[in-house]
C-alpha cells in the first residue's frame, strides 16, 4: 500500500536544489515586478514607512504617512519634533507610542551622526533606534540595490512551509540559509516574493494551498502538516 506521500506525488520529494529552482523560476515568471507596498519617494520616508510597519499592515501605514510626511518631510524636520505633535499622526499605527520615539530619535542621529543622510549599510542602519536587522536588510536591499535579505514573518513562515528553509529557528538562521541559496542579484526581489506570497496565499491561519502555484514544490502541501492544521483549524 503507498503512502500517502507517495499518492501525493513524487515532486514532494523534490530535492532542496530542485525546490529553490522551481520556486524562483515560478515568481519569477509570476511575480517579474514584486516590490514594497509601502509608499515613499526617498530612502527617509522609505526608513521612516519601514519603521511604522513592524507588526503593522502596509496599509495601515499607508494611510498615516501622507500627513506625516508633509509636516515632517526630512529628517531635519522630524528631529527636532516633539512627541505631542508627530504621536496624533500615527495613533492607528500599533505601538504609537514607541514609534513615535523611535522615529524622532532616528531623526536626531541621522542628523548628528550622517549628516542627514540615510546609511547604506547594515552596520550603521541598525544603530538607529526602531532599526532593526530586518529593516535594515529593507533599506539597503530596496534604496541601494545591495543583496539583503529581511525576515519578516510572511518570509519566515513562507520559506520554511515551502521547505527553502530547514529547522530555522531565528529570522537569522532564514536569512542565512536564503541568502545561501538564491543568488545574489534575485535577494532583493525574493524578499518582496515572499512577503506577497504570504500576504495574500499562504496566510498564517489559512493558506490558500488550492490556487498557489507553489504546491509542486512546497513541502508543507505534500506533508501531513497540512492535514492536521486543517483539522485544528476545524475543532477552534
Ligand atoms: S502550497 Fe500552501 S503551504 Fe505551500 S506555499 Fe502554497 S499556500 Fe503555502
Amino acid at each position: 500500500m503507498p503512502t500517502s506521500r507517495q499518492v501525493r506525488g513524487k515532486e514532494g520529494l523534490m530535492t532542496k536544489k530542485e525546490r529553490y529552482t522551481f520556486v524562483i523560476d515560478w515568481f519569477q515568471k509570476n511575480m517579474p515586478d514584486a516590490e514594497t507596498e509601502l509608499h515613499y519617494t526617498d530612502p527617509y520616508e522609505l526608513l521612516v514607512a519601514v519603521i511604522l510597519s513592524a507588526q503593522c499592515t502596509d496599509k495601515r501605514v499607508n494611510m498615516v504617512t501622507p500627513t506625516l510626511f508633509q509636516k515632517f518631510p526630512s529628517p531635519e524636520s522630524l528631529a527636532t519634533a516633539k512627541f505631542e505633535d508627530v504621536e496624533p499622526l500615527i495613533r492607528s499605527v500599533t505601538f504609537a507610542n514607541n514609534k513615535t520615539r523611535h522615529l524622532i530619535g532616528m531623526a536626531k542621529m541621522l542628523m548628528e551622526q550622517f549628516h542627514g543622510e540615510v546609511p547604506d549599510n547594515m552596520e550603521d542602519l541598525v544603530k538607529l533606534p526602531g532599526v532593526g536587522r530586518k529593516t535594515a536588510n529593507v533599506i539597503v536591499s530596496v534604496v541601494f540595490h545591495q543583496p539583503g535579505m529581511a525576515v519578516d514573518t510572511h518570509v519566515f513562515r513562507v520559506a520554511a512551509r515551502i521547505g527553502l528553509t530547514t529547522n530555522a529557528k531565528t529570522p537569522l538562521q532564514t536569512e542565512q540559509q536564503l541568502v545561501a541559496n538564491i543568488p545574489k542579484d534575485l535577494l532583493a526581489i525574493a524578499h518582496h516574493w515572499l512577503i506577497l506570497h504570504g500576504r495574500y496565499i499562504c496566510a498564517a491561519r489559512r493558506p490558500k494551498c488550492e490556487e498557489c502555484g507553489l504546491r509542486p514544490a512546497c513541502k508543507f502541501y505534500h506533508s501531513d502538516m497540512r492535514y492536521i492544521a486543517a483539522a485544528n483549524l476545524e475543532e477552534e
